[in-house]
């Protein structure tokens, strides 16, 4: 797939999500293609949109968790009490980054998880807003905000991955 394409594809997929769908091409990957090495790359190519772009493509909550690093309050989202089986892929361009078997209640009202589906999938930059240093965490391959990371999560790994609902799409495993 060419670059351009690529991007195509990306952008009809995060069109899809501002409806708050999923695009077909996702829905008809779900299961078991979504847990296949192939539908989850070690390699990611990153995506370049300009902010006027992104706008044009989210709906306003998650153009604001995404681009300018917001927070949903606690309990609002879609996917805190979320036990269904699946992936959690980017609201922005549609990169599988967290799934349901990694999930855990922390209590605190968002989405925690004890890794992405793939170390690859998820960058860790310093966060030194709101006078705390922290660590966000943001897609790999368009660089939309997730959430951060703490060190205060169970096993296997100790980390808790604090997410965004609206920052991504749940697909169910069928
Ligand atoms: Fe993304």
């Amino acid at each position: 797939m060419t670059r351009r394409s690529f991007v195509a594809a990306a952008l009809a997929f995060a069109g899809c999500a501002r409806a708050g769908g999923v695009a077909p091409a996702l829905k008809g990957n779900a299961a078991p293609g979504l847990t296949t090495e192939a539908a989850s790359p070690a390699t990611v190519t990153p995506i370049t949109l300009t902010d006027a772009e992104w706008k044009k493509l989210l709906n306003p909550t998650a153009y604001h968790i995404l681009r300018e690093e917001g927070t949903e309050r606690a309990y609002s989202g879609a996917h805190w009490d979320n036990h269904a089986e699946g992936v959690y892929v980017c609201a922005g361009c549609g990169l599988q980054l967290w799934s349901s078997a990694d999930k855990f209640d922390s209590g605190t009202g968002w989405p925690s998880f004890t890794r992405p589906i793939r170390a690859e999938h998820v960058r860790v930059n310093l966060d030194s807003s709101y006078g705390m240093v922290r660590e966000e965490a943001e897609c790999a391959r368009c660089g939309g905000h997730q959430g951060h990371v703490f060190d205060d999560g169970p096993k296997p790994t100790g980390r808790r991955w604090c997410i965004n609902s609206e920052a991504t799409v749940f697909v169910k495993r069928a």
